[in-house]
C-alpha cells in the first residue's frame, strides 16, 4: 500500500453486514472450458439461494469483459489482470455481505490461487466444472471452438491454449453424469453450514 494511504477505521464492519442480512458472504467460484456449463450452473445456484433470501451477485465473461475488463485480451498477461481484477472485485463484494457466484474459465493454477490470496482461503470455494472437451465442443453454445479450430481464434482455451485442471477443488461436476438440478443440490448442500452466522 502507499505509504501515504491510511486506511479510515469505519464503523460497519463485514460482521455487521453479515448480521444484518442474517447469513455469511463468501466467494463460490466456478472453473472449466467454455461450455462445460459454468453460467448454467452459477445461474440455477443463484436461484436457489435467492429463493433462501441469500443476498447474491453473479459474475461472468458478459459483465466484466464488456466493462470493467474491456481493455484486456486472451493473451496469458491479460487473463492474469482480467482474474487479478475479479478477485478484487469479488473480495469487495464477499465484503459487501454478499455471496459472489463466478464464472469463468479461469485456466491457470497459479491465477486460481492468486484469487484465494486475495479472498480470505475459507471464503473461497472452487467449483471444477469437469466436462469433457469433446462434449464442450459438441455443444459449441456459442460457436466459439468452430473458430478456433478454423484457426479463427488464437489463444482458445482447450483448443490452442492450456487448461490447468484444479488438483483439489471443493465440488467437482461431470455435467454428462449429472443434471444441472443435481449439480445445483451438491453445491448447496456444500454450502449451507458456511451461509449460517455462528
Ligand atoms: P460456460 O459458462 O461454461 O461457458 P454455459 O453454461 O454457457 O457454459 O453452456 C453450457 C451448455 O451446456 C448450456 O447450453 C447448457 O444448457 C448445456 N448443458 C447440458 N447439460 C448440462 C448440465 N448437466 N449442466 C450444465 N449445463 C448443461
Amino acid at each position: 500500500m502507499n505509504k501515504n494511504i491510511t486506511p479510515h477505521q469505519f464503523n460497519i464492519s463485514l460482521e455487521h453486514r453479515s448480521e444484518l442480512n442474517k447469513h455469511n458472504s463468501f466467494l463460490i467460484w466456478f472453473t472449466g472450458l467454455s461450455g462445460s456449463g459454468k453460467s448454467t450452473i452459477a445461474n440455477a445456484v443463484e436461484h436457489a439461494l435467492h429463493l433462501k433470501g441469500i443476498h447474491t451477485y453473479t459474475l461472468d465473461g458478459d459483465n466484466i469483459r464488456k466493462g470493467l475488463n474491456k481493455n484486456l485480451a486472451f493473451s496469458p498477461e491479460d487473463r492474469k489482470e482480467n482474474i487479478r481484477r475479479i478477485a478484487e472485485v469479488s473480495n469487495l463484494m464477499v465484503d459487501a455481505g454478499l455471496v459472489v457466484l463466478a464464472a469463468f474459465v479461469s485456466p491457470y493454477k497459479e491465477d486460481r490461487k492468486m484469487i484465494k490470496q486475495t479472498i480470505k482461503a475459507s471464503s473461497f470455494i472452487e467449483v471444477f466444472v469437469d466436462t469433457p472437451i469433446e462434449e464442450c465442443e459438441r455443444r459449441d453454445v456459442k460457436g466459439l471452438y468452430a473458430k478456433a479450430r478454423n484457426g479463427l481464434i488464437k489463444d482458445f482455451t482447450g483448443v490452442n491454449a492450456p487448461y490447468e485442471a484444479p488438483e483439489n477443488p471443493d465440488i467437482q461436476i461431470d455435467t454428462t453424469q449429472v443434471t444441472v438440478e443435481r449439480a445445483v443440490e451438491l453445491i448447496i448442500k456444500k454450502i449451507e453450514p458456511k451461509l449460517k452466522i455462528k
